[in-house]
Parts: structure tokens; sequence; C-alpha cells
């Protein structure tokens, strides 16, 4: 399917596309024109309903009875299938966000097919545990684990990594043999639905994989989410959204998987690398126009560099080329929406009025007509803020940072942790033992030397504080896609 013909997005229940009852459309906008895209189904709650359905059906037909080696191929066969159609995930990605299709090539599009190949190898080759007791008649019993699939899972994405996110819960999801209804943000629909007809290429069961579309509160994410045929909530999005979905919840006990917003810190010594900071920084603060989970809002230099720091952080984001998704030149594309960039406006204006320098940035860019239309903004680097200012404090979530000297490593990982979030930080020093004992005394899921966004997908993935709960990745994976069933044999 072309992104052409995919232009009317429907959900995709029971291995169908199917339209909403209702009638129900929204439109989808392509952010760096301004212009429409596409119309979209909007789901209620016959639609979530049918999903939901679907997905527990898939749970006790041919998916549910599937040995674990026909799953994992599947799974593998289905990241092939993602590859195979590379070219169009791309371009649906790159349409629905915006991002320059240098960074999408690189991660977004490979990144979400090798997430179904990592999770099927992890859960074919992940032990449980086995315990023997001592009992009084001296015969003793055996315990031994169980992993079962927890069920119908509802996966709720984010559109800032729209086919990475959203596969980096269906994949593990799926190894486990559970079934997913997914409600992607309704900015970014594309790619969820094209993975629908790969689904059905490859063989997965009907019923497996559900899609919904429409809106957050009293719309398909919260029908999801209060729905008593869902098992499992996993949820990527801002902290405030995970709180109003925690209540939603809590009304039937539903577990739930976390991963939320961010006001990441990087610390960059005076024995850094100062090239490889810089270029670390700049990737940090501005990929994906500053629209990254992990991204780094908060630098807090050693005085002795922070004048050259500035500086050359300052002449790298002047050299970023803001441009069409498909331009090679292309650095950064715009933000998701008018709606995010006003609000990412509205800390361009409240950072000025809360005393601070603009070093680089703070407006919108001139675009070139055909681009005029579009969410663009300029990346901005700030000084001179108090620790206390909004933008200091505040997930911002786009292009912009502030920059801040310290004196001391105690006073670096003091400033670090003086937030409620704590998803990730980026520490650059050529000191290994200084590495080591910084990384353990940030308070964070995450902790980069040298490095940033650089991710083994064994490894464990979440945040600390108000930045999510759980953890994802590799085997821990399993602690949330399944549930574990001790047996007790009396011997
Ligand atoms: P949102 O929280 O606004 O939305 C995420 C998803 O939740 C969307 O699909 C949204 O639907 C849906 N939603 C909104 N309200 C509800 C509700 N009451 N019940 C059920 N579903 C709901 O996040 P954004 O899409 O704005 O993504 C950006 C945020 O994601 C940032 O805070 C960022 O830090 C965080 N993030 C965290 C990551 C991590 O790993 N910790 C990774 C990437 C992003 P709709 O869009 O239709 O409103």
């Amino acid at each position: 399917m072309t992104v052409n013909r995919m232009k009317e997005v429907k959900h995709f229940i029971n291995g169908e596309f199917v339209g909403s009852a209702s009638g129900k459309l929204f439109d989808n906008i392509n952010p760096a024109t301004g212009q429409k895209i596409g119309i979209v189904h909007e789901a209620g709650a016959p639609e979530v309903d049918a999903a939901v359905n679907a997905a527990r059906m898939a749970l006790q037909g041919e998916w549910g009875r599937m040995p674990l080696a026909e799953r994992a191929d599947l799974l593998h066969k289905l990241a092939d299938g993602i590859t195979a159609r590379f070219d169009e995930f791309l371009e649906a990605e790159c349409l629905d966000t915006g991002k320059p299709q240098k960074l999408a090539c690189h991660i977004d599009i490979p990144r979400g097919a090798a997430n179904f190949k990592i999770f099927a190898d992890v859960v074919k080759n992940v032990p449980t545990e086995s315990f023997v007791l001592d009992t009084p008649d001296g015969q003793g019993a055996l315990n031994y684990s169980l992993r079962k699939p927890k069920g119908v899972i509802a996966v709720i994405s984010p559109w800032n990594l729209p086919l990475l996110l959203m596969t980096w819960k269906v994949g593990p999801a799926l190894a486990c043999g559970n079934t997913v209804v997914v409600k992607p943000s309704e900015e970014t629909p594309f790619t969820t639905a094209l993975l629908g007809e790969v689904m059905n290429q490859v063989g997965i069961p009907k019923g497996v994989y559900n899609v919904i579309h429409g809106f957050g509160p009293n719309s398909a994410g919260e029908f999801l989410t209060r729905h008593k045929g869902v098992d499992g909530i996993t949820f990527t999005g801002e902290t405030d959204t995970g709180a109003a979905i925690m209540k939603a919840a809590a009304d039937d006990i539903t577990d739930i998987s976390f991963e939320l917003g961010g006001k990441n810190p990087a610390l960059v010594f005076a024995d850094c690398d100062m090239d490889k900071a810089i270029e670390g920084t700049l990737r940090s603060a501005f990929a994906n126009c500053g629209q990254v989970c992990l991204g780094t809002e908060r630098i807090y230099v050693e005085r002795t560099i922070y004048d050259e720091f500035v500086d050359r952080l300052k002449t790298g984001a002047e050299t970023l080329k803001l441009g069409q998704w498909d331009d090679p030149k292309t650095d950064m594309g715009p933000l998701i929406s008018h709606q995010h960039r006003d609000k990412v406006l509205s800390y361009y204006r409240k950072a000025e009025e809360e005393g601070a320098t603009v070093v680089t940035g703070g407006s919108t860019p001139n675009m070139p007509e055909t681009l005029a239309g579009g969410a663009w903004v300029q990346p901005t680097i700030w000084t001179d803020l108090r620790d206390d200012a909004s933008c200091i404090r505040e997930e911002i979530f786009g292009p912009c940072c502030h920059i801040r000297p310290f004196d001391s490593e105690e006073e670096a990982i003091a400033l670090a942790n003086d937030t409620d979030y704590g998803l990730a930080t980026a520490i650059w020093t050529e000191n290994s033992a200084r590495a080591h004992r910084v990384a353990a005394q940030v308070d964070a899921g995450i902790a980069w030397v040298n490095s940033w966004f650089l991710r083994d997908l064994r490894t464990p993935f979440g945040g600390a504080k108000q930045s999510g709960i759980g953890r994802e990745g590799g085997v821990h994976s399993l602690e949330f896609y399944t549930e574990l069933k001790n047996v007790c044999i009396k011997l």
C-alpha cells in the first residue's frame, strides 16, 4: 500500500480495515507544510469494543495455541516484512511527523523492525527459576515457574517516534503470546495502519494486532484504558496523561507500564573531549526537533570550559539545516503540530520574561514558501535562568536547552537531581572513575557516558521518579507482558 492510497486511514480490527460506525473523521496534517494529507476514522466505544473483543477471541484461537518457536518465526517474518517495505514506512513516518529521512532511516524504521526480532529471541531463550524446598518428611518439593501471556494489552503510544515506540511495546507483547489493541497518537496514524497490512501479509492470525484511531480523553484512548476486557496498559507519553490513565486503570486494578516525560540533564566536565561533547549535545538537544523523551533540556558545564562550550554549541545549532524530510541535507524538521508549536513558543517567550539570555534562536525561522504553513521553530539556547525558572523545571519537548555553569562534581550532581523527573542523563568526561561515580549518583533510569541514545535493546529502559513505572527492554519486558505462575510439586 502506498501512502497515497492510505490517505483514508481506517481502524484495523480482526485483520480488516474498517471505518467508524459514527462516520466521524478527523484530518491528518503534514506538520512541515500545514497541509492535509489524509482523513482518519475516529473510534468510538463500539470500535474499541470490537477491537478488544477481537483481541480476546484471538487468545483462544490459533495464536493462543501456537508453539513458541512458530510464534518467534512469525515475528522474524514480520520484521522482514517491514524491511521489505522500508521506503513506504519511511515516507509514511516522515509525512506524519515531518522528521528528516536522514533520521528516520537510521532510527525509526530499522529499530521499529528490530523490536520484533529482539523480543522473539529473548522470549525463546529466557529461563525461569526453580527451587527445591525441604519438607519435614524429608522428601522435599520442587517449585518451578511458568510464564503465561498476560492477555489483551492496550498499547497507547505518542507521536514523536511513532513506529519505534509502538513496536517497542507490540514486539514484546506478541513475543510473549499476548494480543494487542493499539491507540496511536492522532497526529501519527500512518505507520500503525501500514503495519496491519504487513501483519496480514506474513500470516499473523486475525485479531492478534488491532488498531483504533482517535483522541485521548473521552475518546478512543480513554475508552480503551477503561475497557474491562483489557488485562494490561502500556503507555508512553506525558506524565499528566500517565496520571489520568493510572486513575482509569485503578477501577479494575489493571496492570500498567509507563514511560513518561523527562527534563534530562547533561553534565559536561572540564576533562571531557570537547568535540565529542559538542557533537553529542547537539544531537541530544536538537534531534527530532527536540521531541525525544531522552533529549537534553538542561546542560550543566564546568565553569572553566563554560564559555567555550556555549560558543561552540551556538555555532553548531546555527548550522543545523531546517527543511523538507526528503532533502538529504535536512538536519531538523518541524514540531509535530501548530498546537505543539504554540506550547514551545510560549516557553520561548517565558524564558525571556524570566530573564534568560538568548544565545541563539528564540523565535520562528523564515522558511521557503512551500513550507511557510508548517510548525517550524528555531533551535534555541538560553543561559542565565534561575534554577526555579519554568523553562528549567518543566518539560518543553522542543529544540531548546539552557546552559548553566557549575564549580564542583557535587554541585553538578545536585543540579542534575533537582527535578521531579528521572529519565536519562548524559555525562561527558574522559575520567573513568568520575564517570562511574557520577553515573551512580544521578537519579535516572539511564546514564550515558560520552554518548547519547546508544541503545542496546537487551538492557533495561525506563524512568525514575515521575518519568515512569517499570522497565522495558530485554528480559525486563517480560515482567509486564507475562504472568509468572509458580508450580509447587510435593515429591
Ligand atoms: P500524550 O501524553 O499527549 O499522548 C500519548 C498518547 O496518549 C496519545 O496516543 C494520546 O492520544 C493518548 N492519550 C491522551 N490522553 C489520554 C487519556 N486520558 N486516556 C488514554 N489515552 C490518552 O503524549 P505525546 O503524544 O504528546 O508525546 C510526548 C510525550 O511523550 C512527552 O512528554 C515525552 O517525554 C513522552 N515520551 C516518553 C518516552 C519515554 O520513554 N519515557 C518516550 C517518548 C515520549 P492523543 O494524541 O489522541 O491525545
